[in-house]
């Protein structure tokens, strides 16, 4: 199985590179965001829940997520593989994928970073959130607060990797195919 980890702070472009791997290597896209807001649109106590969280900026606890991520794995067992984007988010929900994955008899192939200063990332968000929908794209202060939360509880998982040698980072500043091919070549390595 090919089970990728995109890693990046918000804006970083995880969520259209993913769009181009699973064309490519027909990878079933687990983004951890997509399920919340998921559950917010289909009006669930989880979303409701969720939500309040969510247009703070604020990352919702470990044990949502987990348990999400948890269904997805069974749901799709016969999957040739998967991209995590946005998730793992802390190292508590790594180790529980590590844990998951491995109850499976699976593992993370490796994880690659997206890098993209902090300038840029309010930029580009702002700019999404005029026609994205997303309340937490059209306020700075909301956008600061989830650049805030990466740093602080996010950016250590990069860590959780490293020490496993699964860990490579690339420059997410440039044209959409330029970050693919480096993306696609990290793959062709593993
Ligand atoms: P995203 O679409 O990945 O930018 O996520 C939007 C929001 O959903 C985040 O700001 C968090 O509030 C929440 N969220 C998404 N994924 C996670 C996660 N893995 N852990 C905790 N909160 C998450």
């Amino acid at each position: 199985m090919l089970n990728l980890v995109l890693f990046g702070p918000p804006g970083a472009g995880k969520g259209t590179q993913s769009q181009k791997l699973i064309e490519k290597y027909g990878l079933i896209h687990l983004s951890t965001g997509d399920l919340l807001r998921g559950e917010i649109s289909q009006g669930t106590a989880l979303g409701l829940e969720a939500k309040k969280l969510m247009d703070e900026g604020i990352l919702v606890p470990d044990a949502v997520v987990i348990g999400m991520i948890s269904n997805k794995l069974d749901a799709n067992k016969d999957a040739k593989g998967f991209i995590f984007d946005g998730f793992p988010r802390t190292v508590a929900q790594a180790e529980a994928l590590d844990t998951l994955l491995e109850s499976k008899q699976s593992a993370i192939s490796g994880m690659i970073a997206l890098q993209v200063d902090d300038d840029e990332l309010e930029h580009r968000l702002l700019l999404r959130g005029k026609d994205s929908g997303r309340p937490d794209d059209a306020n700075p202060e909301v956008i600061r607060k989830r650049i805030k939360e990466y740093n602080d509880k996010t950016a250590p998982v990069a860590g959780f990797y490293q020490a496993q040698n699964k860990f490579k980072s690339i420059n997410g500043i440039g044209s959409i195919d330029e970050i693919f091919n480096s993306i696609s070549a990290i793959i062709s390595s593993y």
